[in-house]
């Protein structure tokens, strides 16, 4: 029985380590997959190339794709929508929006006709878990191979990672390792030194989590520091969000705020487009995030805890402790 080796790579701090590691140990039939969800900073795609080079190791770089999904919800906005008695020109908007624009993330919320959110986090199952098991792992499982699914996560970075074991089976062959569980920040960086890999250089640049940029769960100093670093990073988000309210049924989709968020004016889902944008948009938020604490009162529609995107397979970067970041980096 052969045994493959798939480490997932973020261009974030700890799924480098985890690959260094693998490296270090001079794992045999490795392979580094990189899901791409299109809403990176230009830095991490040059960091990817960086570290394949600096370490020879190939990068498969996998992104979802929703031809088939965006063609099949333009069916339903043409019939369905209409015979719901949805305006004609919130039709004819949809429509002229629903293309595939070949941008994983842009492309599923045109799809959904929403952002991801907090409470609604289909981002990582749909950009990152499923083309990585679709395109990678699936294609190798039932060849009788044994497949070790390295992922970077560390116990003392959330609730949910911490009582993971450094090993399980998932079954079919497939077996979950994360050697770096019981790593601190300084023994990842740490790493990186060793092996003489640089980190992310995004992590000297004010970021303390390297992934989507902007990602959905951001903090405030983050959203801060991106627009006063990255400011076409915002003007993207901004485009986006144009687009995607044009393809939601109500007129309205902004990038933080889920379709249930609470704002002090009240439920986000009883406002109107205009005002949800008025209030909500990623401009209004990147004006808040310079306020100081106490400001407008955002905080109850954008996610402050930067634990929240921590899914247990170390998909999302989740580093929230952002001053070690940047000092080791
Ligand atoms: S980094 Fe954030 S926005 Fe991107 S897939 Fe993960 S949770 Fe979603």
């Amino acid at each position: 029985m052969t045994t493959q080796n798939i480490v997932s790579v973020s261009g974030g701090k700890d799924s480098t380590a985890t690959l260094l590691v693998a490296i270090a140990l001079e794992t045999e039939n490795l392979q580094a997959v990189f899901a791409d969800t299109g809403n990176e900073h230009p830095q991490t795609y040059e960091y990817l190339d960086y570290l394949e080079q600096t370490t020879q190791t190939k990068i498969t770089r996998v992104r979802a794709d929703f031809t088939q999904r965006i063609a099949g919800k333009r069916k339903f906005v043409e019939t369905k929508w209409r015979e719901q008695g949805v305006s004609e020109s919130v039709v004819l908007a949809a429509l002229e929006v629903l293309q595939p624009t070949g941008n994983p993330f842009l492309d599923l919320c045109i799809w959904k006709g929403r952002f991801p959110s907090r409470k609604a986090q289909f981002c990582t199952m749909e950009l990152k878990r499923d083309p990585m098991l679709e395109q990678v792992v699936m294609p190798m499982m039932g060849r009788g191979d044994m497949l070790i699914s390295w992922q970077g996560v560390r116990a003392d970075e959330s609730l949910n990672r911490r009582y993971l074991p450094e090993l399980d089976e998932v079954g079919g062959g497939l077996f979950n390792y994360r050697p770096i569980l019981k790593w601190d920040i300084p023994a990842v960086f740490e790493a990186h030194r060793y092996m003489g890999i640089k980190p992310n250089p995004l992590y000297s640049q004010g970021m303390g989590r390297v992934g989507c940029m902007p990602c959905i769960n951001c903090r405030k100093d983050e959203l801060r520091e991106i627009a006063l670093r990255f400011p076409e990073v915002i003007d993207r988000i901004d485009r986006w969000e144009r687009m995607v309210q044009q393809a939601s049924k109500r007129g309205a989709a902004t990038f933080f705020a889920g379709s249930n968020a609470k704002h002090p004016r009240g439920s986000i889902a009883d406002m109107t487009a205009l005002e949800v944008m008025e209030i909500a948009s990623i401009r209004q938020a990147v004006e808040w995030s310079k306020t100081a604490r106490g400001g407008i009162q955002y905080d109850l529609m954008i996610a402050t805890d930067a634990t929240a995107c921590s899914s247990a397979y170390g998909l999302c970067d989740s580093s929230d402790d952002a001053e070690i970041a940047r000092e080791a980096a």
